[in-house]
């Protein structure tokens, strides 16, 4: 039993006492860990605490209290490390969540396939053994970030003669080695976010297999569940979500996350942006938005709510399987909301880009607001999710993926 008074407390004096903001990150990171205040929902034995996620958001708020930096955001502590933690050796977790936590390591994503998007279980991308190492071709698509991470999480076929869910096996590349080519795809937003990448021959340690040899379906799994799910703490830290110079002041990197761009590119603060477009542009007095304004509020509200169910223990909780599908479905649904307002107040004016527009940040938003229905399986896999695993409905016709 945790008692949040008592945490606060201790959260409170540890971080009035070791905040300073002109130590370097990487001595500021290597303080929290080793204290055990940077992931405090990790267990112990990995530099944890071992608290409930709703417990952890009292740390975050003392943390944000004396102004200082968050640990490292993104995909590395909200999906590789619980992967990790579920599925990884001792050595693993040892070196992995250590490394992402002080070093800055980050992660990405290296699943979807040309022919293997929703269907991930038809991935092609092969991994042939080799000594102690795996040896892996093949093309992965759609990779964010994989121009600038350190490590991709990919889903191999260490066994072509099992077909769809069997035979694959998750594998931490790491990218920057021969025979990984990162080609950048250019998106609307003018970004070039994500990426193709093709793997020729690269090399993976065969300690770095994650899970079971052929149990690649079972941590692709974990992991689906824990990239729907957007209400997952560990990608909200604070900190930043890529990499930062480990030998900068802290106190600078904190400074920088919190202007009005740094807040954008960390995904907050586009409904502040929407509320200023309303109010400034004076629609705030016309019925139909002041509507569409309010049931978007509503929107929020009960995001929020849903949020605080799924800390909640007992009846309370969503049932099991709802969460990450009702959150991926919410946050486009609401995505697509503040888009469509945000463009409709600004009338002509909507269409205008960079500077031109009333918010450069705000178009940014609405020209990337598409890719929130695909991003982490589409809408209509999130509903076949709930229909099928939740409501108990019958299941969607399947692929055949005997005939290749
Ligand atoms: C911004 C962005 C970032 C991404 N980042 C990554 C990343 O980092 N790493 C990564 O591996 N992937 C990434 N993806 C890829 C993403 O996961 C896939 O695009 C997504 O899973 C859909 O796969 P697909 O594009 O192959 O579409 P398809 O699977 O070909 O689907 C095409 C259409 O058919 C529908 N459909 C397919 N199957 C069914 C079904 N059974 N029932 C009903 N409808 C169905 C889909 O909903 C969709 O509308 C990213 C995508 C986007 C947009």
């Amino acid at each position: 039993m945790h008692d949040e008074d008592a945490l606060r407390t201790e959260a409170r004096a540890w971080y009035e006492a070791n905040w300073d903001p002109d130590l370097s990150v990487g001595a500021w990171f290597h303080r929290m860990m080793v204290d055990r205040w940077a992931y405090p929902t990790w267990p112990q034995r990995w530099w944890g605490r071992d608290l409930p996620t709703g417990l952890a958001r009292v740390v975050r708020e003392e943390r944000r209290r004396v102004g200082a930096l968050g640990p490292p955001s993104g995909i590395g502590p909200s999906l590789l490390a619980p992967m990790l933690i579920a599925h990884g050796t001792d050595e693993q977790c040892k070196r992995y969540l250590w490394g992402m936590a002080t070093q800055n390591w980050t992660a990405c994503q290296m699943l979807s396939e040309p022919d293997a998007g929703s269907d991930l279980a038809s991935a092609r991308c092969a991994a042939v053994r080799d000594g102690d190492e795996w040896v892996v071709t093949g093309t992965k698509v759609w990779t964010s970030n994989a121009d600038i991470v350190d490590i991709g999480m990919l889903l191999a076929r260490t066994d072509p003669t099992v077909r769809a869910h069997g035979g694959l096996t998750f594998l931490l590349l790491w990218r920057d080695q021969p025979g990984v080519d990162v080609r950048p795809l250019r998106q609307m937003t003018g970004d070039a976010t994500f990426n193709e990448v093709v793997i020729d021959g690269a090399r993976v340690a065969a300690r770095d297999v994650l899970g079971d040899l052929g149990g690649g379906w079972a941590v692709t799994r974990t992991f689906l569940a824990h990239e729907r799910n957007s209400f997952n703490p560990a990608s909200h830290e604070g900190g930043p979500f890529g990499k930062v110079p480990l030998d900068a002041p802290a106190g600078v990197i904190a400074e920088r996350l919190r202007t009005p761009r740094g807040a954008a590119i960390a995904g907050r603060g586009i409904a502040q942006v929407l509320d200023g477009l309303v109010r400034d542009g004076g629609s705030v007095t016309d019925p139909i938005v002041r509507q569409r304004f309010v049931a978007l509020q509503t929107r929020r509200r009960l995001m929020t709510y849903t949020n605080q169910r799924t800390r909640s223990p007992g009846e309370a909780a969503p049932r099991a399987g709802a969460v990450g599908p009702i959150s991926k479905i919410t946050v486009s649904d609401l995505g697509r909301g503040q888009r469509d307002l945000g463009l409709a107040v600004q009338g002509p004016h909507g269409m205008l880009v960079g500077d031109d527009a009333p918010s450069s940040e705000f178009q940014h938003y609405a020209l990337s607001t598409p890719a929130l229905s695909i991003a982490g399986g589409t809408d209509e896999i999130q509903r076949n999710a709930l229909g099928e695993r939740v409501l108990g409905l019958p299941g969607e016709p399947k692929p055949d993926t005997t005939s290749r």
